[in-house]
């Protein structure tokens, strides 16, 4: 789904259509007619780029690629300790990693291409908006306009970068739109904002050899667990990314144009106190959020309301919108998670309910995710603030432990920083309803561990079962020290 802004069903007939995986729809019976829409509004810089959406060209595909070029220059710096001897200086290319990843992308491009049209899906590179019930008007590059009528749509438009509104922000300063296709290395970079996006952007610069600063308004990774959060932003500080914490930019100038360039940013505090910060830069990566894309694309005239503050849309729970006909998945909806596998999940059962004869709907809750910073974060179900929100302090019990995965040992990694949590019901048989670690491989870790909350985890299952060693994941059927004893987590031996 996430290759797809729109698809709008024509002509449909009482035959069943199947609608289905990553990026490129699998139509098995597609005796509908289905129409795709993507259209890529090229950024303030003029980057564009090809079918398939954020998560393949400029999300998850590109920064986990990137983390990966970090992750082993990391690996190459642990090979010496291990025994590995080589006489080169050590040096990162970042056209040669850019030019590569983007060859693979192009082949992600073409493959979605050629799916669509195996599955005789009709796609149009072009911009849609709707110009009356049922109708879409749809422009190419070109500016040629075609118009199309279906019984029925699907929003996908997802999100694109914020700008502050400062001076100099769209002039020069990039976003992770930018960033993963950027034909010359970034250099010195300030990442303003403490998103996921900006961490990780900030991680893999940092782990590339790039002097990286992060400006920060107020908290890292808001709407995690803060606990964890705090953890990440201070193992990145000991590992060379510097912190402004409480100030924003307000002006970006150019002092020389260049791949890169020189910019000054001007900042101020938030903190109350007429501060102001000055520093110069190659380059300035905007990270400080998404808007989604809902706003020039016709609704209003349709009728299809949208949250005006932030542009979402609201939908029932089978992703239907306040216009019977017409559905959203994916980004653009409010209060659901902003990831890949989300819009995957809920485009395809939406399908099959549409066509399929299917009830299932799709549930958001309890999907586990990762953030991708140098320490990785894996995480399942709540927080622990919200589970204090919801659940009350006192009917909780959190375990947790620091560990060193022992493939840091050797190499002289820093031990005692990776960590899990796992956060307990206790008046429902101590169900796990808040599952949490930092360390190698965490979205790997983590997957495992969100099949089994979905099958009711509880702690005493945790316990009954056997763990995997040596391993980082078989610290959680380990657990024995509560949060609330006090007790000393630090691990000396393996
Ligand atoms: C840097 C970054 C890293 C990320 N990392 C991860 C990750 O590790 N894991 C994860 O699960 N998620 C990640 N995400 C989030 C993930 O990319 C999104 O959740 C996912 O792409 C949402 O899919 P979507 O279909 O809603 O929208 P999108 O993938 O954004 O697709 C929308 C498409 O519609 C097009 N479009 C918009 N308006 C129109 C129009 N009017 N006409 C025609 N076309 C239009 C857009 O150009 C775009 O191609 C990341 C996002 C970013 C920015």
């Amino acid at each position: 789904v996430p290759c797809v802004s729109w698809w709008a069903s024509i002509d449909l007939s009482p035959c069943y259509m199947y609608y289905d995986q990553k990026g490129a729809e699998r139509l098995s019976w597609f005796r509908n007619k289905v129409l795709v829409l993507d259209y890529v509004v090229p950024t303030p810089l003029g980057t564009s780029w090809g079918l398939g959406g954020t998560c393949v060209n400029v999300g998850c595909i590109p920064k986990k690629l990137m983390h990966q070029a970090a992750l082993l220059g990391q690996a190459l710096q642990d090979s010496r300790k291990y025994g590995w001897q080589y006489e080169e200086q050590v040096k990162h290319n970042w056209e040669t990693m850019v030019e590569a990843i983007q060859n693979y992308i192009g082949s992600l491009n073409w493959g979605y291409r050629v799916s669509l049209r195996e599955k005789s899906v009709t796609y149009l590179n072009s911009y849609g908006e709707f110009v009356e019930p049922h109708k879409i008007k749809a422009t190419n590059r070109k500016g040629q306009v075609t118009y199309h009528t279906a019984e029925t749509f699907v929003l996908a438009t997802g999100e694109r970068p914020r700008y502050p509104g400062i001076p100099g922000d769209k002039e020069y300063c990039i976003t992770s739109d930018d960033l993963f296709s950027l034909p010359y290395c970034p250099g010195k970079t300030l990442v303003v904002g403490a998103s996921y996006v900006a961490l990780e952007c900030a991680g893999f610069l940092a782990g590339l050899g790039m002097d990286v600063t992060v400006m920060v308004r107020s908290i890292l990774l808001r709407g995690f667990d803060q606990e964890m959060a705090e953890r990440i932003g201070a193992y990145m500080e000991t590992h060379g990314v510097k912190f402004i914490k409480k100030f924003v930019p307000v002006q970006v100038e150019q002092l020389e144009e260049g791949m890169p360039g020189r910019l000054k940013v001007t900042a101020k505090s938030t903190g109350g106190e007429p501060e102001i910060f000055e520093e110069e830069y190659n380059t300035v990566l905007l990270a400080i959020g998404r808007d989604a894309c809902t706003r020039n694309i016709g609704l209003e005239t349709i009728g299809v309301k949208i949250n005006e503050k932030n542009g979402k849309v609201p939908v029932n729970d089978e992703e239907q919108t306040n216009v019977p006909y017409v559905y959203a998945i994916g980004d653009i909806l409010e209060g659901k998670l902003e990831l890949t596998p989300v819009a995957i999940q809920a485009g395809k059962l939406l399908a099959r309910r549409l066509y399929g004869g299917s009830s299932t709907k799709c549930d958001y809750i309890n999907v586990p995710t990762t953030v991708f910073t140098p320490l990785e974060y894996g995480s399942c179900g709540l927080s622990e603030e919200k589970a204090i929100e919801g659940y009350g302090k006192q009917n909780l019990e959190v375990y947790h432990s620091l560990f060193w995965p022992l493939e840091w040992t050797v190499a002289g990694r820093d031990n005692n920083t990776c960590y899990g949590k796992i956060i307990c019901n206790k008046h429902d048989n101590n169900r796990v309803i808040g599952f949490h670690v930092l360390g190698p491989n965490a979205g790997e870790v983590t997957q495992g561990f969100a099949a089994a909350i979905k099958c009711g985890l509880t702690k005493e299952l945790l316990d009954e079962t056997i763990g995997i060693h040596p391993t980082c994941a078989e610290v959680f059927t380990t657990m024995d020290i509560t949060k609330s004893s006090g007790q000393d987590i630090t691990q000396r031996g393996c």
